[in-house]
């Protein structure tokens, strides 16, 4: 028998991954580094083209689960010591702008990293190019599949053209919006629940200081806690900040003219006011609107041996606990596992992925709604208070 790549004896598999964000972009790098066929249907042009993240999160925070993810393809090194910015605490702002720290891990100076959405992604997009056996397929929707047979159809966004594809497997990592779940949600058995949270978020900014310098010490995660809302920023590679409103929808509509912009924060984020300054404020949060946050929990995870949902397509998470990419990245440390375990027997590996993933996923799911409320309120409490309040969450 030949011996294939990577000295499998086995055919390499014909893989198409649905969706190129931050998941699908790493899950092509491990199935290439594995030697199978990948094709990535983005349904953006290439981010690598585009200056920011549109519609996403300008930044995350990378946590250890993420960084073992890119270590598997060789990338933690470079995003995490030379681009990563550490955040080795919480940094509070009180309500009389007085703060304090609380440091993640004082015993053995573990931290977390604030990594830039469009940097990781176009890094993971760029290593994909040492990669013969990776196409990239930009300014492609799916907009219909059959996952019994490995059957998908794209359109160009370009051109309407529609184009038919046939693959081995199916991988949608096409996000919390999935069209490859929306497909296997005609499948028996399948559970599906979402839940949209009655809070929504808006991403303003702190830019540098006049000497070009972070405005604030910039290894840490900041947080506002206001009981009911609070204000975050994360630090930038270029010096500037992104602040994040997390607040009810109910709260942002109320807030319709300059006058009461300023006011609220004056009353509960006086400290921010002028490192945003007041007229970046006023056309930063009128230029934009608060977008929503859904949980989704389903499972299975797979059709047959012809169809994995991965990262936000399998479980968006909301983004209290930091964790939404990390898991979604630790899904792919776990598939190369099986992927080596069952050597690349798709039906054995789609089994076991289903049969165990859910369990720690539902898990960082209910962890990410009870953060939101550890970050915005309990964060500034003391620790008698926690079970009480756990109680009325
Ligand atoms: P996505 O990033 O959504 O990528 C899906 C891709 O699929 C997109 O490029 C999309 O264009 C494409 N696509 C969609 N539909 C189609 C289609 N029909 N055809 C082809 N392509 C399609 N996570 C963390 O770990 N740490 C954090 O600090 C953090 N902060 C966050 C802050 C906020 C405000 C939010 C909203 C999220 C945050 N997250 C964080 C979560 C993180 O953003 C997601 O978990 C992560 O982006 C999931 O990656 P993904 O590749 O699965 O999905």
């Amino acid at each position: 028998m030949a011996t294939y790549q990577n000295g499998r004896k086995n055919k390499p598999l014909d893989i198409v991954i649905v969706g190129g964000g931050l998941v699908g972009s790493l899950e092509a790098l491990y199935l290439a580094k594995r030697g199978h066929r990948v094709r990535l249907y983005e349904y953006r042009e290439d981010i690598r083209n585009t200056p920011t993240a549109r519609g996403r999160s300008i930044n995350l925070a990378l946590s250890v689960r993420g960084r073992k993810a890119l270590r598997g393809v060789g990338l933690e090194q470079e995003m995490v010591q030379e681009h990563g910015i550490p955040m080795v605490g919480r940094y509070i702002h009180r309500l009389d702008g007085s703060t304090y720290i609380i440091p993640y891990d004082s015993r053995t100076n573990q931290c977390i990293y604030s990594v830039g959405r469009n940097f990781l992604n176009s890094l993971l997009l760029k290593e994909s190019e040492k990669y013969k056996n990776v196409e990239k397929y930009f300014n492609h929707k799916l907009i219909n599949t059959n996952l019994q047979k490995g059957f998908l159809t794209f359109q160009k966004t370009q051109t309407n053209e529609t184009v038919e594809v046939n693959a081995d497997l199916i991988i949608g990592s096409d996000g919390a919006y999935s069209a490859v779940r929306k497909a296997m949600m005609k499948e028996p058995l399948f559970d599906y629940s979402q839940k949209y949270i009655e809070h929504g978020y808006m991403e303003l900014c702190i830019p540098p200081g006049d000497d070009g310098e972070f405005q604030m010490p910039s290894q840490y995660l900041h947080i506002w806690p206001r009981g009911n809302f609070m204000l975050i920023a994360l630090p930038n590679q270029d010096r500037t900040w992104t602040v994040t409103l997390f607040m009810p929808f109910a709260k942002f509509n109320e807030i319709d003219t300059d006058e009461k912009l300023l006011n609220f924060f004056g009353k509960y984020f006086s400290d921010a006011i002028p490192l945003i300054g007041k007229k970046k404020l006023i056309e930063d949060f009128f230029s934009g609107s608060a977008l929503p946050l859904v949980s989704v929990k389903c499972r299975p995870y797979h059709v047959k041996d012809k169809a994995l949902l991965i990262g936000d397509a399998a479980h968006a998470v909301v983004p209290f606990y930091g964790q939404g990419m990390n898991c979604g990245f630790e899904d792919c440390t776990i598939l190369d596992e099986l992927f080596k375990k069952h050597n690349d027997n798709l039906k054995n590996i789609l089994n076991e992925f289903s049969a165990t993933r859910w369990v720690d996923v539902f898990a960082i799911s209910d962890l990410a709604m009870y953060n939101y409320v550890e970050m915005r309120d309990l964060v500034t409490r003391p620790s008698y208070l926690f079970r009480k309040s756990i109680d009325d969450f």
